[in-house]
């Protein structure tokens, strides 16, 4: 008698949750062929950092409140779920940033934060006249810096563009992504586009500017649709429905249960066997979708190459979110938010604040007469003052940083931190041969490494590394192994 193949998924965010979807059929469903599945997940709760709750009469995002709708993957799989009517398109654009004690409106054209013509610059008044300078420089006469092997953001910018417009103006937005400093992540990983317009030399502006190439503004919105969509239900309800969905499949999901060990069986029904406190289930292929270190402890025993996963870093990160009163608060007259660059003084103290997301300006669907919904972001790599401040005394002082920034800030009507100890990975310098060498050491075995530790951090490139780890399992098991 023939044994029905296993799959055991250990991690149950996006990524996890992804990879379940495709090995149960995705939007055809389960067939004779599909495996057993069985899902793991430490917490309580499924999604990881995806995650909706009740606030101040509204459904809000605790974690991502949005997703890159230009890649295919998270749109593609609220489709396929069924959510189509509730996706959301951005309904504002543009952001402002904090410089030398005001607010500035950041110009047009930047890549991730990097000035693409020197002339955009002109008008800032926060930016010293020599960064400016540094900028119409690289266009005229650009600085010669050599680029073959990975190498960090930082070393790229501060070669070619200068200190200022580094750490000033483009840091606050390429390393708000993953909380970290530009001087430590990888440009092949983190910045391809930038990697590869230093590579080839020349004016790193001009490179990327013609690299961008695709329209941008309200004529990309015609043709390429919005940049960026969330869902009414909020976003943690793309998790919510994937868990109502894969039960109904029959996939087994255990919450509040830890993986804590995965070897070979030889003689077992199945090759592997994954270890919980008081379990052990039988598997033919293990996808591990939880944060790197956690993949690294769970499988160093079978190669050292492994062991180096341990080494991928997280940084931490708390969300506030308050509603105000509109009569007594003044925002910005346009945009999505407002970037602060790391080390602003504050009242002999650097603010601890790095971005606000002006949440109701974003997403139509949370608007409500009279109130501004806002979401201060706290917390780097290298600052983790908020972890020792308790909510009472967080809201406090992030509330006195954002009257600073905006000028006239009420009363909060209402206020809640959400904290995230290790929800953002740092792809350091190399960590692109590191994540291959990890991978081709578990090439021999039926274990496949997914997640947003390794090909991306975002919604849709962990939904689209979930997915690809199981169709490489769906292969490796029809093919036997
Ligand atoms: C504060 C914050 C804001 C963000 N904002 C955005 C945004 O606006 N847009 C966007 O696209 N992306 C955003 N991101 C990034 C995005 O949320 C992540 O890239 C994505 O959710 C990662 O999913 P994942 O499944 O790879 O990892 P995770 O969500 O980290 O899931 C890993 C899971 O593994 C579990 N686990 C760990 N150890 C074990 C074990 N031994 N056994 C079983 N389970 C285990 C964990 O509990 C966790 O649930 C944000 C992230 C954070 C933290």
């Amino acid at each position: 008698m023939s044994v029905r193949t296993s799959v055991v998924i250990i991690g149950g965010g996006i990524a996890g949750l992804a990879a379940a979807w495709e090995l149960t059929g995705a939007d055809k469903g389960p067939d004779q062929s599909s495996p057993r599945v069985e899902l793991i997940e430490a917490s309580e709760h499924l999604g990881g950092a995806l995650a909706s709750d009740e606030f101040a009469g509204r459904v809000v995002d605790l974690g991502p409140d949005g997703f890159l709708a230009r890649r295919p993957e998270a749109v593609t799989l609220a489709r396929e779920l069924g959510l189509e009517d509730r996706l959301e398109a951005i309904d504002a654009a543009g952001a402002s940033i904090w410089l030398k004690g005001a607010l500035e409106p950041l110009p047009g054209g930047l890549v991730l934060g990097v000035p693409t013509n020197a002339k955009a610059l002109k008008a800032m008044k926060g930016l010293s006249w020599s960064s400016r300078w540094s900028a119409w420089r690289d266009e005229h006469a650009p600085r010669k810096f050599k680029v073959t092997d990975d190498v960090s953001i930082g070393a790229i910018l501060r070669a070619k563009l200068g200190s200022e417009l580094t750490y000033q103006l483009i840091e606050p937005m390429v390393g708000g992504i993953q909380a970290g400093r530009v001087d430590e992540l990888s440009a092949a990983a983190v910045f391809p586009a930038l990697f590869e317009a230093a590579q080839r030399g020349g004016s790193l502006m001009k490179s990327l500017r013609s690299g961008a190439g695709a329209p941008s503004g309200p004529s990309a919105e015609r043709v390429l649709g919005p940049l960026f969509m969330s869902l009414t239900s909020g976003v943690g309800s793309l998790a919510s429905e994937l868990e109502r969905q894969l039960r109904e499949r029959g996939v087994v999901i255990r919450t509040a249960t830890s993986a804590t060990a995965l070897r070979p069986s030889p003689s077992g029904t199945y090759p592997w066997e994954v270890d919980t406190a008081d379990t052990s289930t039988g598997a033919s292929a293990v996808i591990l979708a939880t944060p790197a270190p956690t993949a690294g402890r769970l499988t160093a025993h079978l190669n050292d190459h492994l062991a180096e996963l341990s080494s991928i870093n997280s940084a931490g990160a708390a969300m506030i979110t308050f509603v105000f009163d509109a009569s007594d608060t003044e925002l910005p007259a346009t945009g999505t938010g407002v970037l602060i660059p790391l080390g602003t003084e504050w009242n002999n103290d650097i603010m601890m604040t790095t971005a606000l997301t002006f949440l109701d300006r974003k997403w139509p669907h949370l608007r409500r007469e009279g109130e501004i919904l806002l979401r201060a972001h706290v917390g780097r790599i290298d600052d983790r003052r908020s972890e020792v401040l308790g909510d009472d005394a967080l809201i406090e002082r992030v509330r006195h940083e954002i009257t600073t920034v905006l000028g006239r800030v009420g009363v909060p009507l209402f206020a809640r931190v959400q904290r995230w100890p290790q929800g953002l990975p740092q792809y350091y310098v190399g960590h692109q041969e590191l994540v291959a060498r990890a991978r081709q050491s578990l090439a021999p075995f039926a274990i496949r490494l997914a997640g947003s530790a390794y090909d991306g951090v975002g919604i849709p490139a962990s939904i689209g590394s979930g997915r690809r780890a199981a169709r490489e399992v769906r292969e490796l098991l029809s093919a036997g192994a």
